[in-house]
């Protein structure tokens, strides 16, 4: 063993399954064609993209902003735009005891509602949410989505995790 941190592990979140919000953002209009769900035209702008793993939380998001060589979820075929560039991610524990859906709608509310791709990430949703991927024409900032609640943690491509209090950054 080396005494040099693995900055893999360095950048691991203290928690393995939970929550998160994948922000992301496409610098030019342009129509994308998400899997069999069909082919949208996105407007330029923010995306905000909910979703929950089980496990491997830090790796689920981390492949939002990685290339991809098999595209298997709405988001992957969106993320791999030409003109989309990852911003960054919120992530919050299972241990918060927060629905996955109940983050969705809250999301909706919070950061322009708009919808883009109606469904989209929602095939499997059993709460009524018309689609787990939100639109703004405005920007919309990491810091402020996570104050949606007080164990949200940011995640940022190549920088690691930030955790809470975030009030303090
Ligand atoms: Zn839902």
């Amino acid at each position: 063993m080396s005494d040099k941190q693995n900055p893999e592990e360095q950048c691991a979140p203290m928690f393995d399954g939970g929550l998160y919000v994948f922000l992301m953002r496409l610098q030019a209009p342009q129509p994308v064609q998400i899997g069999a769900l069909g082919l949208f035209d996105f407007p330029e702008g923010w995306y905000l993209y909910t979703g929950r793993a089980k496990q491997n939380l830090a790796k689920r998001v981390e492949r939002h902003w990685s290339l991809k060589e098999k595209l298997h979820w709405h988001i992957d075929y969106l993320a791999t735009a030409p003109s989309s560039e990852p911003v960054g991610a919120i992530v919050i524990p299972d241990s918060a005891g927060l629905s996955e859906c109940f983050l969705n709608q809250e999301i909706g509310k919070k950061f322009g509602g708009q919808i883009p791709a109606p469904n989209f990430g929602a095939s499997d949703c059993k709460n009524g949410c018309p689609t787990h991927l939100f639109f703004s024409p405005a920007p919309v900032s990491l810091l402020a989505m996570a104050q949606i609640h007080p164990e949200a943690a940011v995640l940022i491509p190549q920088a690691g995790i930030w955790e809470p209090p975030l009030h303090k950054l």
